[in-house]
């Protein structure tokens, strides 16, 4: 900033980068010298798209307190205000006579909004915008085909990733932080009513969660010190905890891509070359995948990435969806895998998969009510990952799974859950089957009075999908 007035704070807004170490906009602006205002804005008026779900306002909560402490550690305080960030960033910047707005780059469609608002209400004011990277490796539009487009498919972005290498260190926290003479009010994180606590469906999230950076160095540290050498044989396994669960920590930019794929380096040499954390920097790239897409194609939101699959037969049932998201659809597997989500606000990604194709092909009912209740459900509810996630089982997506392949949700619970430890655990009613009946007791006339007989055949319903299928691939031929 060429004028720089040493009076003038500017305000850094912080969005989902819930930290303070590796946060390239907090460490520019500290370097200025001027005085930093922190502010966290609350939209639950714009679309949809930006409002959170009620597992994730839980997390925005904890996280929100955590940061809170971390900057009052150093002397600060963390502003909170509610509304539209444009209209809020704009009365803010005059009430503090701020001399600029620095912040994060986000992807997602209604976020890119939002910065092009705030980046035109800064022009209009006459302050300094400046947006900074953080929560991707790699920014979308460095990454790109031999023809300069937008990759399709993941493989070849990952080797695209990859080939640009150079991923800097990550930057520590500010030790040169200057903060104003006098604060301007804040909500009370408490007023925002973010998560209330009746009936108090998240009360067993604290027993699996620690929001805030604290909690995500401590995920990441057990996580490279141990699960990641097996991470490549034992990440589909759900009983066991062998992946890294920084999936709601990446997702509230608690902790940074660029941490996480240093910390792995480090914990396994300077090459990083172990099996296990190369499957396991894969994912990262998956997530990186995902905004990828969601940045070059933001209706897919709302629309399959495949135009054949506008014309598919989805059923509305609400029956068959209530059965669904309650874990009651009698497949144990399927089941498992509904109530650790709404028992912990998380599923592990096997069983993600499973539940998400009975939804889509036993069941047919579309992904975009998939999406949503894992959206409301989810800690991690991450609008690309969710939105590529069920799009890739649901066949219709991007690289996606071909649709005719139908997972039998029996077979996969044999496989993954042999001694059926997962379905015991999340499915009490089960326990005292042997691990033979568990994954399928009508089979063996063993069902328990309190558990439902399956809500579906899985041989008639998977014709049904591929019948259905058919259909719309002869149309559009
Ligand atoms: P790890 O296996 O330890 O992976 C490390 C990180 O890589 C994850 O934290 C995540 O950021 C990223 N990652 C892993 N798998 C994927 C993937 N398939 N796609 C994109 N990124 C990935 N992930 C979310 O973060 N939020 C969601 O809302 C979400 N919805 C999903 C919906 C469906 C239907 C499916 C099939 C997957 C979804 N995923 C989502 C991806 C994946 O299931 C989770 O990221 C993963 O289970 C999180 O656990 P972890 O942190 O232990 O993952």
């Amino acid at each position: 900033m060429p004028d720089m007035n040493q009076n003038s704070p500017i305000i850094l807004w912080f969005r989902d980068d819930l930290r303070l170490s590796d946060h390239p906009a907090l460490s520019a602006a500290a370097k200025l010298g001027v005085p930093i205002i922190p502010l966290f804005i609350l939209d639950d008026l714009s679309s949809d798209a930006r409002r959170r779900g009620g597992a994730a306002r839980w997390w925005l909560q904890a996280s929100l307190e955590s940061l809170g402490r971390e900057v009052q550690a150093l002397g600060g305080r963390v502003i909170l205000r509610r509304g539209r960030a444009p209209s809020v960033l704009e009365d803010f910047a005059k009430a503090t006579k701020a001399q600029g707005v620095f912040f994060t780059r986000l992807y997602e469609p209604s976020r890119v909004e939002e910065e092009q608002d705030v980046a035109a209400m800064c022009r209009m004011q006459g302050i300094t915008c400046r947006r900074y990277p953080g929560a991707l490796l790699f920014e979308p539009e460095d990454i790109a085909t031999q023809k300069g487009e937008p990759f399709r498919v993941f493989t070849p972005f990952s080797k695209a990733c990859l080939s640009r290498g150079g991923i800097k260190a990550p930057l520590s926290v500010p030790d040169n932080i200057i903060w104003p003479d006098s604060w301007p009010e804040t909500d009370p994180l408490s007023s925002w009513g973010l998560y209330r606590g009746s009936p108090d469906w998240a009360k067993d999230f604290p027993t699996y969660w620690t929001p805030g950076s604290a909690g995500a160095s401590q995920k990441a540290e057990r996580f490279v010190v141990g699960p990641v050498s097996d991470y490549s044989d034992k990440r589909d396994i759900p009983s066991l905890d062998f992946t890294s669960s920084l999936s709601p920590h990446l997702s509230f930019g608690e902790i940074s891509p660029r941490q996480v794929w240093h910390r792995v380096h480090h914990q396994e040499g300077a090459e990083g070359r172990g099996v296990g954390s190369q499957a396991f920097l894969r994912q990262i790239l998956w997530r990186e995948f995902c905004r990828h897409l969601l940045f070059h194609w933001p209706q897919m939101t709302a629309k399959p990435f495949d135009p054949k699959f506008d014309a598919f037969p989805w059923r509305e049932d609400d029956g068959d969806l209530l059965a669904w998201q309650k874990g009651q659809t009698g497949y144990p597997l399927v089941d498992a895998g509904m109530r650790q989500l709404w028992h912990s606000g998380w599923m592990h990604n096997r069983v993600r998969m499973v539940v998400a194709s009975f939804l889509t092909k036993h069941l047919m009912i579309s992904w975009r009510a998939g999406a949503e209740w894992f959206w409301d459900t989810l800690v991690d509810a991450d609008l690309a990952n969710n939105t590529a996630g069920w799009q890739w089982v649901a066949g219709c997506g991007c690289d996606a799974a071909p649709y005719f392949r139908v997972f039998n949700p029996i077979l996969q619970s044999r496989k993954f859950d042999p001694e059926g430890f997962y379905i015991r655990r999340w499915v009490p009613e089960l326990a005292p089957l042997s691990n033979r009946q568990v994954h399928a007791p009508w089979e063996d006339g063993v069902l328990p009075p309190d558990y439902p007989a399956p809500i579906v055949d899985h041989a008639a319903a998977r014709a049904r999908a591929l019948d259905a299928y058919n259909g719309i691939r002869q149309r559009s031929n």
